[in-house]
């Protein structure tokens, strides 16, 4: 492969349902990788090391900063998530599409480093909706459960800084609109800049 694959931001508040819609993209699209960020968050039950997170202390996040290993990182309800870097910038030089699921701030930072990434924002059917998911989700405390909806509302309310918004209704469906994104962005003429030459109309 020698073209550079894309990156692309995955974001929408806690509870919107990214892993079932990245999980069902991945069976779609083989072309695509996802990053594991670096947090100082507990493992929840089932997740694992260097599978989920790579989870740090605060001392060894910290000094991942210090060393410019992440290429952004942000602040969460009270925990730290970063993205290394060098898993991002190598992926992408292979030609592979690397997929970030990172908070709003960190998008925001990621496409000031790099303008040319792509933007998506997941939205729940509704926000009656989201509140059943993470209270259904049963791994939280009410205390963690009211802060990730405060968080939401704030995440949400900033959707205008995305490239594209889709809303999370059917896992299939939205898993599909992804997928077309991915494909569209790969047609642009900016990503194309050298298809004269690939014709044989151009040396
Ligand atoms: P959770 O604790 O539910 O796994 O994640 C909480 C939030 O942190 C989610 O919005 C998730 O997308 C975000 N997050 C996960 N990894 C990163 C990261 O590397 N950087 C940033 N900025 N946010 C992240």
């Amino acid at each position: 492969m020698s073209r550079e694959g894309l990156l692309v931001i995955v974001c929408g508040p806690s509870g919107v349902g990214k892993g079932t819609i990245l999980s069902a993209l991945k069976e779609r699209n083989g072309n695509i990788r996802y990053s594991i960020s670096a947090t100082t968050r507990s493992p929840r039950q089932g997740e694992e090391d260097g599978v989920n997170y790579f989870f740090k202390t605060r001392e060894e996040f910290e000094e991942m900063i210090k060393n410019d290993e992440l290429i952004e990182w942000d602040e969460y309800c009270g925990n730290f998530y970063g993205t290394p870097r060098s898993y991002v910038e190598q992926t992408i030089k292979q030609g592979y599409d690397v997929i970030l699921e990172i908070t709003v701030e960190g998008a925001l930072n990621i496409k000031k480093k790099y303008p040319d990434c792509v933007s998506i924002f997941l939205l729940p059917p509704s926000f009656a909706e989201l509140r059943r998911r993470i209270v259904g989700r049963g791994t939280e405390s009410d205390e963690i459960i009211t802060k990730r909806l405060e968080a939401a509302r704030k995440e949400i309310e900033q959707v205008d800084k995305y490239d594209y918004v889709v809303i999370n209704d059917y896992v299939e469906k939205t898993a599909d609109s992804l997928n077309y994104i991915l494909h569209s962005e790969k047609l642009k003429y900016t990503r194309n800049t050298d298809v004269l030459q690939r014709i044989g109309m151009k040396d």
